[in-house]
């Protein structure tokens, strides 16, 4: 069984197809790259993925079960409030500008929504979130704000945010970006790590093909709405499916 399976998934923007029938499945445990150029469709996907935007149409499943099917109409249909918020507990979400808030702390960014929003019992969170923080090299940062912090910490922060929860599945959408080449490498053997670590599921965007090599188990190429090739990095590296893959791998 998949851990996220999503089926002909189709998304317009003012009525320009960013999604045109995208069907993907992630296994558990699995570290899935979804690569593309800039404006590809690829946050939208993951964003669709999450249930944080609404799909026009499509299928979405997770473990499974059903988030959102498509309705006699042919558009997308969702599953109950509480349905989704319960399937939404299972994932973290890292992005790219790491939305951390500015003026809580290290610690209160990383332990609010769990105390407040999910009411777990404070002492726990706190005990895990101080773990997390030396498992990061950020045990002296507890009471730091974000502004005090450099870009690698602060991305650090927040993915620390995302796995307190401990989620099946780590959602990531280019979260080195905004880092430099150093700190980037760096960072990358951290979530190879950390994935070993927690044998959690990741499903990570990016535009930086030799990151996608380097991390993934599978990475899935898009452009301009569509998967273009799904496969494990030797299949893509090796055996591009078309001139496109090529092109945009052959860059590396
Ligand atoms: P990527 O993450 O691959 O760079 P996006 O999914 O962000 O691509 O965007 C794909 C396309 O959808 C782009 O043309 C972008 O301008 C458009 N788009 C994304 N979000 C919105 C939105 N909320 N409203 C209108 N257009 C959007
Ligand atoms: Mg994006």
């Amino acid at each position: 069984m998949y851990l996220l399976e999503m089926n002909h998934i189709k998304k317009s923007f003012d009525g320009q197809g960013v999604l045109k029938d995208i069907s993907l499945a992630v296994a558990e445990g699995e570290i899935v790259s979804i690569i593309g150029p800039s404006g590809s469709g690829k946050s939208t996907l993951l964003r669709c993925a999450t249930m944080l935007e609404r799909m026009d149409s499509g299928e979405l499943l997770y473990l499974g079960e059903k988030a959102a099917w498509n309705g006699p109409d042919g558009t997308a249909v969702y599953a109950g409030k509480e349905k989704q918020k319960e399937i939404q507990g299972n994932y973290g979400l890292v992005f790219q500008n790491f939305n951390l808030f500015p003026h809580y702390n290290v610690l209160k960014n990383i332990i609010d929504a769990p105390i407040h929003v999910q009411k777990r019992k404070s002492e726990e969170v706190i005990r895990e979130a101080y773990d997390l923080l030396r498992k990061m090299g950020l045990e002296d940062k507890a009471e730091a704000y974000p502004c005090q912090l450099s870009g690698g910490q602060c991305q650090r922060v927040a993915i620390a945010r995302a796995i307190v929860n401990e989620p099946e599945v780590l959602l990531l959408d280019e979260p080195l970006a905004a880092l430099d080449l150093k700190m980037r490498k760096d960072m990358q053997m951290e979530l190879k790590e950390m994935h070993q670590k927690l044998g959690i599921t990741f499903v990570y965007v990016t535009h930086d093909q030799e990151e996608a090599l380097t991390l993934s188990d599978t990475i899935v190429v898009m452009s301009e709405g569509r998967i273009q090739q799904i496969g494990t990095p030797t299949d893509i590296y090796n055996e591009p499916i078309n001139s496109f893959v090529a092109d945009f791998i052959g860059q590396v």
